[in-house]
């Protein structure tokens, strides 16, 4: 009997025992493609020897070592490499873990940033209702995805939550798709003057959003709009970028193709890429000159902050994916993997619409194409296509959830970026058996 208190604690999941490229093999022999990184964690695949001896180097070298007294050649390394490729004037690295601790730390960071320059009155963050941010409680408030607060709302600090940007769903008849940002990038000023923006601290939002609605993309000038909002009240953009960012989208960050640049942007996933748990919150200089002229202490803190053997693997990955041409092969075998699933799934009669950006792709699931009707939520479609994927031999994310009203099955993938062409083809292929299986 397992003593491992699991997610689900009502499956038997096999056991991973080796990682081979793309392929993850189980204690039978079985092998599963990883389509989805787990949840686009792995973008390097499971067997990159140059991260794995990069950690095994700093491993003998030093492990660990705490930040409240060191700090490590890895992790200086990793922030400015980080530093040398973000955009806008993003100019320090705080490390942390994973991603709910990177955002937690965000929006820790940029309340403290207004306490030090004595506007203590801004305590309020404003979000969007299609949006996860991480399960600690902060991070979880921050996020509006309904399914996963439920339960915990009574511990979540006040967030408003406004309108999401989901083209596919929400624009209207007769507007386009800049109109249509335009309208719900709006909505942010509106909330912004109902609170009064003395009392607000920022605006965090997924480029592109993952979790919660499947690879979604903005639609052009929504981030435009919304980050001159913000320039206009003095609020802080807080860009999560924990899942499509470290070139998961085809740039390194995934807010470079909207044109715009955060006060605060965090990271995790492709970070490690799944070698070591590692994640980030990237400020600008503008920000951390406030702490150091000020109290000079960034009351938050966590153990592994900037762990050397966790940031000297962030470090081979992202050099990896910036000198190693991974962050282009990311975009090019992206767009081969959407036209591979328009050619396999673009006339499906229960496949809506497929979109997304690089290796960052999503399928939505309908009753009916033509009305966009969502399935019923007693098929747990999503559910069931997991389940006939993994039998066929593959890993991949499918959700559903109910949003505005409106319910969404999709499935997300998130492959390595060194996936080949053969294989986006039996990637497609045993997607296809899952789906026709289901639907
Ligand atoms: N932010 C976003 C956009 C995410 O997608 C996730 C996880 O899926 C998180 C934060 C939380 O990251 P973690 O699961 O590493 O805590």
């Amino acid at each position: 009997m397992s003593h491992v208190f699991p997610r689900h604690t009502k499956s038997n999941p096999p056991l991973a025992v080796k990682g081979d490229g793309i392929y993850i093999l189980d204690s039978n022999g079985k092998r599963y493609l990883d389509g989805s990184g787990g949840a686009a964690v792995s973008c390097l695949g499971h067997s990159d020897a140059d991260v794995i001896a990069a950690i095994k180097e700093q491993i003998d070298n030093i492990a660990f070592a705490h930040t409240g007294f060191f700090t490590s050649e890895p992790a200086e390394r990793l922030a400015d490499r980080l530093i040398a490729h973000a955009p806008g004037s993003l100019d320090r690295v705080y490390f942390t873990s994973g991603g709910s601790e990177a955002v937690e730390s965000a929006l820790k960071m940029a309340r403290q940033y207004f306490v030090e320059k004595g506007e203590s009155s801004r305590s309020h963050f404003i979000a969007r209702r299609q949006s996860y941010h991480g399960n600690t409680l902060g991070a979880l408030a921050a996020g509006g995805n309904e399914w996963r607060r439920a339960q915990f709302n009574p511990l979540l600090i006040d967030v408003s939550h406004i309108a999401p940007v989901h083209e596919y769903r929400w624009r209207e008849e007769g507007e386009t798709s800049e109109e249509y940002g335009l309208r719900v990038a709006n909505e942010l000023e509106t909330e912004i003057q109902r609170l009064g923006a003395e009392n607000v601290i920022g605006f965090i939002a997924e480029p592109v959003v993952g979790a919660t609605m499947g690879a979604v993309p903005p639609v052009p000038g929504y981030f435009k709009r919304i980050r001159e909002i913000c320039d206009q009240y003095g609020i802080l953009l807080i860009l999560d970028e924990v899942m499509c960012g470290m070139g998961r989208t085809g740039t390194l960050f995934a807010c470079e193709q909207d044109g715009i640049a955060p006060d605060i942007v965090t990271i995790a996933k492709g970070l490690g890429a799944g070698y070591q748990p590692i994640g980030a919150a990237l400020c600008t200089s503008e920000i951390y000159e406030a702490f150091v002229n000020g109290s000079g202490f960034f009351q938050h803190g966590h153990t592994y902050i900037g762990h050397p053997t966790a940031t000297a693997a962030g470090d081979a990955v992202v050099k990896k994916l910036t000198e190693g041409g991974m962050v282009t092969r990311a975009a090019e075998q992206g767009e081969k993997l959407d036209a591979a699933l328009r050619e396999a799934f673009g006339q499906h009669p229960h496949i809506g619409d497929i979109r997304g950006r690089g290796m960052f792709r999503g399928l939505e699931i309908v009753a009916d194409r033509a009305t966009k009707a969502p399935m019923d939520p007693a098929k747990a479609v999503n559910k069931k296509i997991k389940a006939a994927a993994f039998e066929a031999g593959l890993v991949c994310y499918p959700m559903g959830g109910t949003i505005d009203g409106q319910r969404g099955d999709h499935i997300l993938l998130a492959p390595p970026f060194i996936i080949s062409d053969d294989q986006i083809g039996e990637l497609v292929d045993k997607l296809g058996t899952a789906i026709r299986g289901v639907l």
